[in-house]
């Protein structure tokens, strides 16, 4: 380990947010990060841009997402470790959307542990299934910043973002076929992680219904 892992590691906090797509993750997540100070790691964020620009891992990536299978456990570790040795993390991170797969949390695990850290605290927010294929239907994100539309209280018919004013677009894995697959995915490769963080004693579970801000208070009580 270089010295300067040792000094970005000292006192990070790590905390990761669980639920089904559509849960909210990525909204509570923003919040989270900006409240602790700490950066927001998105997997999927990462993969969209990588995509958007065309790069290996963007064109490895892109047709698992559009049918909405995993991207490879090994590929996902690679990336996040990336993440994790930059600056914009020093402090600690909120992730959103990783780890997946019980390989994934047993890769970060050993990735953490070469740095003295660990999964400090990890939130399931839960949502029913009815009301995730609702809002997922409607969810819409800016193609040029990733603001998520609905969800955040903005109309998806807005038209354009409320924040850079890029084109609202569906995510293409946001298709009732596609959010169908998700779930499935989600029952058979994620869920499992929840016995696995519980055994740990790291697993604190919200509601994820009601307002935005009724779940971030909830999300940060869990959290801090
Ligand atoms: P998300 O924005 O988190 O819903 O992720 C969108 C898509 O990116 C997923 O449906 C997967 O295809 C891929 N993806 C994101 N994070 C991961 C991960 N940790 N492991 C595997 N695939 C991922």
């Amino acid at each position: 380990m270089e010295t300067s892992d040792t000094a970005a590691a000292a006192g990070r906090t790590i905390v990761v947010l669980l639920g089904a797509p559509g849960a909210g993750k990525g909204t509570q997540a923003n919040h989270l990060a900006g409240a602790l100070g700490l950066c927001k790691l998105s997997t999927g964020d990462l993969l969209r841009e990588a995509v958007r620009r065309g790069t290996d891992l963007g064109r490895t990536a892109e047709a698992r997402m559009r049918e909405g299978g995993l991207v490879e456990d090994e590929i996902m570790l690679a990336l996040v470790r990336e993440e994790l040795r930059g600056g914009r993390c020093a402090r600690g991170a909120v992730l959103d959307g990783f780890p997946r797969t019980v390989r994934q949390a047993e890769g970060f695990e050993r990735l953490l542990q070469e740095t003295g850290e660990r999964v400090e605290r990890v939130i399931f927010i839960d949502v029913d299934e009815s009301e995730i294929v609702r809002r997922l239907s409607s969810r819409r994100i800016c193609e040029s910043c990733g603001l998520i539309a609905a969800g955040d209280g903005v109309a998806p018919d807005a038209g354009a973002c409320a924040t850079c004013g890029g084109t609202l677009v569906q995510r293409p894995d946001d298709r009732p076929e596609t959010v169908r697959r998700r779930l499935e995915v989600f029952r058979a490769q994620t869920a499992p992680l929840l016995s696995w963080y519980r055994e740990k004693g790291v697993l604190r579970e919200v509601p994820g219904s009601g307002e935005v801000s009724d779940v971030h208070a909830r999300v940060l009580s869990e959290a801090s």
